[in-house]
């Protein structure tokens, strides 16, 4: 079978739905941008007779879309230029709109139970053959296909992009028990020609290659803060541009992948991995615990380990 991907579907507008959606758009390719938020005309667009499909209006929504999870200005990455091969919409209304997509690929936060929801609603609506696969971190791919047809299981893979999705390179792609490999090999190449990306099959393992070792790194820095009382500026100071890491010292970079989405990630390491020599490396610690109880979540919420300017 031929394959082409003319269109994308993105279930999912936060920090990395938006990024997906804004790379594809970037290189061509139509997206429909979906997420729970039911998007809404203004009360100035309903006085001035505008529609949610009118131009002006789909503007804004996809600026909201990327605005609102970033909970500042649109991303750098996002260029006006290509808003208008973007359109977004809810799961409540527009779920329906995915039988005319390529590919499907679920970008909502990282629990599975929510995850398998969304599956639920995309088996509805997917043409048979279509591509679906999830943007998970870490949650283990057979857990997330459990249930689901013959032909969606088929069809269906992790394809993990880091973030920011468009500059980073490592393009993870985890089969399923049951993925194609007609689907394997097309991502594989797909990944590498269209996305710019560097793809690597990876397999089916808690947080796969590259979060197995980057949250181990990370856990293993939030263990010392602790107990060596260390503070969160010495850490950044000595893993940040002195090492050759001039935008991505620790701290700063939680803050920007969202303290839930590492947590998540650590729990999951934590509760499939009962046997890892590193097990109690995964538990999380008080003052992380401390963190999440008061949403301090990162650039998301406005406040992590640092306060947005
Ligand atoms: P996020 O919290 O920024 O965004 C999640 C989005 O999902 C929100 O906009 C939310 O409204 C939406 N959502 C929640 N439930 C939904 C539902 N039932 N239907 C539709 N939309 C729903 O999270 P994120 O950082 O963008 O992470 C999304 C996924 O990508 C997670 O699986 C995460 O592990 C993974 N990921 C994150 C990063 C990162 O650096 N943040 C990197 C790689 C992979």
């Amino acid at each position: 079978m031929k394959r082409t991907i003319k269109k994308v579907a993105v279930i999912g507008s936060g920090i990395m739905g938006s990024g997906i959606a804004c790379h594809f758009a970037n290189i061509g390719v139509e997206v429909l941008l979906l997420d729970i938020v039911p998007r809404e005309l203004t009360e100035a667009e309903a006085k001035k007779g505008l529609t949610l499909e009118s131009k002006i209006v789909r503007n804004r929504l996809v600026n909201d879309s990327l605005a609102n999870s970033l909970k500042s200005k649109p991303s750098p990455i996002y260029s006006q230029k290509f808003a208008s091969r973007i359109t977004t919409g809810n799961t409540t209304d527009d779920m329906a709109k995915i039988a005319g997509v390529d590919w499907i690929i679920e970008v909502v936060v990282e629990r599975l139970d929510v995850k398998k929801l969304v599956f639920e609603q995309i088996e509805k609506f997917r043409k048979p053959g279509t591509l679906v696969t999830s943007n998970t971190s870490g949650i283990p791919i057979h857990f997330m296909s459990e249930g689901r047809s013959e032909d969606f299981q088929k069809h269906f893979c992790g394809t993990h992009f880091f973030n920011p999705a468009r500059y980073l390179k490592l393009f993870e792609i985890i089969p399923g028990p049951h993925t194609s490999t007609e689907v394997l090999d097309f991502l594989t190449v797909y990944g590498e020609k269209f996305l710019g990306k560097t793809s690597v099959v990876a397999k089916d393992t808690p947080a796969f290659i590259g979060n197995r070792i980057g949250i181990y790194g990370i856990q293993s820095l939030f263990h010392l803060v602790q107990e060596m009382g260390l503070t969160i500026e010495e850490v950044d100071k000595l893993t940040g541009p002195v090492i050759g890491r001039p935008k991505s010292a620790t701290f700063r970079t939680v803050d920007v992948v969202g303290l839930d989405t590492l947590v998540h990630v650590a729990n999951g390491i934590y509760e499939n991995c009962p046997t890892d020599e590193q097990h109690d490396l995964f538990k999380l610690p008080t003052f992380v615990s401390k963190m999440m109880e008061n949403k301090w979540l990162g650039s998301k919420t406005g406040q992590g380990f640092y306060k947005k300017e």
